[in-house]
């Protein structure tokens, strides 16, 4: 199953990313831990994102989309993926349709954890990241709104989104999740 994950920051992404790729033993492609950790070990990635990501900006397109092309083409992701974090923009998931269109494959589903702001900033806030403050986290909320709710639209046109209330237990999305895809 080839899988997309879509939610704003504190939506509960990576924790049901988690457990989805347990679930179907697919591996998880998680864009923002996967960056945090070449800003760690400073890698030629991690140096190209580090200010985006330590400022809570999309780092460019072009960056995450070639990097996304590479990974896609390594042999672990040959039974399916599933991709948090990724796409963020419109043109990151038309890229990605090109992308898997080149490699005869296609997208089963978009995942969309729908969570009100309130709760978005509140689950944030709970974090101890470096890059949620407060500032930090409202305009990672704001590019959500800009960037990345249009994708819905593009999903949805596609008949490939699946919404589901993030709004309640970890274990209640994860029924949910599990009711939509089987
Ligand atoms: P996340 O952990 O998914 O919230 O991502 C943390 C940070 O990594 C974001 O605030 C962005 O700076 C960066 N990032 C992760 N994925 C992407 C992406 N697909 N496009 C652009 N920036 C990204």
């Amino acid at each position: 199953m080839r899988l997309v994950i879509l939610g704003g920051p504190g939506a509960g992404k990576g924790t049901q990313a988690n457990w989805i790729s347990d679930h179907l033993q697919i591996p998880c492609i998680a864009t923002g831990e996967i960056l945090r950790t070449a800003i760690t070990n400073q890698t030629v990635l991690g140096k190209k994102a580090k200010h985006y990501v330590q400022t809570g900006e999309l780092v460019p397109d072009e960056i995450m989309i070639e990097f996304i092309r590479q990974r896609l083409l390594q042999p672990d992701v040959e039974p399916g993926w599933l991709l948090d974090g990724y796409p963020r923009t419109a043109f990151q998931a038309e890229e990605l349709d090109f992308l898997l269109e080149d490699l005869q494959q296609r997208l089963d589903w978009a995942i969309y954890l729908k969570v009100p702001h309130s709760t978005l900033k509140s689950r944030s806030l709970q974090r101890s990241r470096k890059d949620d403050t407060p500032e930090i986290i409202q305009r990672r909320i704001e590019l959500f709104e800009q960037r990345t709710v249009p994708i819905l639209e593009y999903y949805s046109f596609r008949n490939r989104l699946l919404e589901i209330d993030g709004n309640q237990t970890a274990q209640q999305v994860q029924q949910d999740i599990l009711k939509v895809l089987s």
